[in-house]
């Protein structure tokens, strides 16, 4: 590996480090993660969970979980234990568990306030007439006919929303702040609306629920964050986020400062749209293993290491960033090059039969399990007269440069024997069914003499192998940008997933434990997916061995 084993340090650290030399926050460092839990984590969280989580315990501080469950619409119960297991599994532990909806009645106090201070109102306008008062980029906005209601009415018609006096949409609460605004955000915006769902937690005590600019930065202060970190896309509620704490001066003194987001190429970070995948029964779930969900990227073989290292090398910027797929194969793949025990299995297999020896002879050879960690030992692979090899591997009238099989060639069988191909068996249709090979008994671990075999390839042997389903994953997206396109769907890579039903693999891979990786040489790395059942293991390819996609 080429990149330093520091940290490359970034704006965030800078800032913090200035702040804490100047005594401020008393010189804590307190951060949050916030998501809403409304869909499973992606690697855009990973970012996320890395920065705030990393960050605090660089200053010996501290992070909060907080779940952003003001919108109980989208949000589930399976999403909060999902969420949870994902940033436990990443290697954080938070200081508390938080839920935005602990601080609903708080919340809901400082609005009341804010209303007797004249600082908020209730409107009566529609959606779309307050959309159509807002004004636009170039034209400033106009106050509303009910700007002017008095604190006492604009408390009771809350009280009533509070209440369920009203149907939703009839009101809002908005705070006043200034419809000509260059700052759209600044323009009166809604704090508080009437939605009459069930709640998971509150159950059905609230008809209102406050919305995210509002809710945040309360949150923040609530629990005494110093460092609230977001993305970009937040830089102009900034404003926002400052009135309102200004305005209802809580004890905490959170200040919000954002960073670029993370983008990966051909793939999507979004919760909102990835759940249109899980939905529509294009992928096989939030853990399907061609999603960029932390879910997905484990269950594809990615370890919580390889994805923090991810995180290390992209580090954080002030402006979003595209990075290339290559940059996470890379992390996972330099971590299993190091540490994955290598085994033989062949994914279309050929059948080979070694004439030179008697029916029903085998041998078993001791081969090491990595070419340079000596400490993971070495196991006993089978070398028998039936033996299965790639199809791929063999060819009746060879391309040029061909290194592998050809009839009348040789070849040699990793950590085996030198084999020549002297006659090909093919079925009625032409099909190769069968080669028929002699091998030669001077060459194991040793060159033949008076030639030079070249190829040397893969294989396993028909008794002591187990048949396997292999599942081969491409990009998910056909497209490096696939939310340019006017629906992302159209943009799906109908071929991101090959199933190969008949793999063989080394025997002793048939009890493969869940989750356990291995190298299969000269194909990749394969981890056991939960599929996997006492009769037939089943394999995912979490990457291949060199860099495909840039070549
Ligand atoms: P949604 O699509 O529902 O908005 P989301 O994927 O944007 O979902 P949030 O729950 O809004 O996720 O985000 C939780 C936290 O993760 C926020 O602090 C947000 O800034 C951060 N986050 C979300 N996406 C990214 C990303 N691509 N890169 C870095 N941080 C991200
Ligand atoms: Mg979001």
């Amino acid at each position: 590996m080429t990149e330093p084993d520091v940290a490359p340090s970034h704006f965030i650290r800078t800032m913090i480090e200035r702040d804490v030399a100047a005594n401020k926050h008393d010189q804590l460092v307190a951060t949050r993660f916030p998501p809403e839990p409304n869909g499973y984590l992606h690697l855009g969280h990973a970012k996320s969970i890395c920065l705030n989580f990393g960050i605090a315990e660089e200053f010996q501080g501290w992070t909060n979980l907080r779940f952003d469950d003001t919108n109980p619409d989208k949000e589930s119960e399976e999403y909060m234990s999902a969420i949870k297991r994902d940033v436990a599994w990443l290697g954080f532990t938070w200081k508390s568990l938080c839920y935005a909806s602990d601080y609903f009645d708080q919340l809901y106090d400082y609005a009341t306030f804010l209303v007797k201070e004249g600082l908020a109102y209730v409107d009566s306008l529609s959606a779309e007439e307050i959309r159509e008062y807002r004004g636009s980029l170039t034209e400033p906005g106009k106050n509303s006919p009910y700007r002017d209601r008095s604190a006492d009415e604009n408390l009771t018609l809350l009280e009533g929303m509070k209440n369920g006096d009203y149907d939703e949409g009839e009101h809002v609460l908005r705070l006043k702040i200034d419809m000509a605004s260059s700052n759209i955000n600044l323009r009166d915006p809604a704090i508080y609306r009437i939605k009459k769902t069930h709640h998971y937690r509150t159950g059905d005590k609230w008809n209102i629920y406050p919305l995210y600019d509002y809710t945040h930065c309360l949150s923040d202060a609530i629990e005494g964050i110093t460092h609230s970190l977001c993305t970009l896309e937040f830089e102009d509620h900034r404003p926002l986020y400052n009135w309102v704490l200004e305005k209802t001066q809580p004890r905490g003194k959170p200040e919000q400062t954002e960073f670029g987001p993370l983008n990966l190429e051909y793939t999507i970070l979004s919760k909102r749209r990835l759940i249109q995948l899980v939905e529509s029964g294009k992928v096989a779930g939030w853990d399907d293993p061609r999603m960029p969900t932390i879910a997905g990227l484990r269950r594809r073989g990615y370890s919580a290491a390889s994805i923090q290292e991810f995180c290390r090398r992209i580090g954080v910027t002030k402006n979003a960033a595209t990075i290339e797929m290559l940059v996470l194969e890379n992390c996972i793949r330099d971590e299993l090059n190091e540490t994955a025990p290598r085994r033989m299995a062949v994914l279309e297999p050929l059948k080979v039969v070694i004439t030179t020896l008697a029916e029903g002879s085998s041998e078993s050879l001791d081969v090491a399990n990595h070419p340079q960690q000596e400490h993971l030992g070495t196991r006993k692979v089978t070398f028998s007269r039936e033996l299965y090899i790639e199809q791929s591997d063999f060819a009746e009238v060879p391309p040029p440069k061909f290194k592998r099989l050809t009839t009348g060639g040789e070849v040699r069988l990793r950590s085996g024997y030198v084999i020549r191909c002297d006659e090909v068996i093919k079925d009625d249709q032409g099909n190769i069914v069968e080669l028929r090979c002699s091998h030669d008994a001077d060459t194991l671990g040793q060159k033949p003499q008076g030639r030079k075999v070249k190829g040397v390839i893969h294989w396993v042997s028909a008794d002591d192998s187990a048949t396997a389903e292999v599942r081969v994953y491409d990009r998910l997206f056909n497209r490096p940008d696939p939310i340019a396109e006017d629906d992302f769907m159209d943009a799906l890579n109908p071929d991101s997933l090959s199933v190969l039903q008949n793999a063989r693999t080394e025997g002793a891979l048939s009890t493969a434990e869940v989750g356990s990786v291995y190298q299969f040489e000269r194909q990749g790395y394969f981890v056991t997916d939960p599929d996997s059942t006492d009769s037939r293991a089943v394999f995912n390819r979490v990457v291949g061995l060199r860099d495909t996609w840039t070549n």
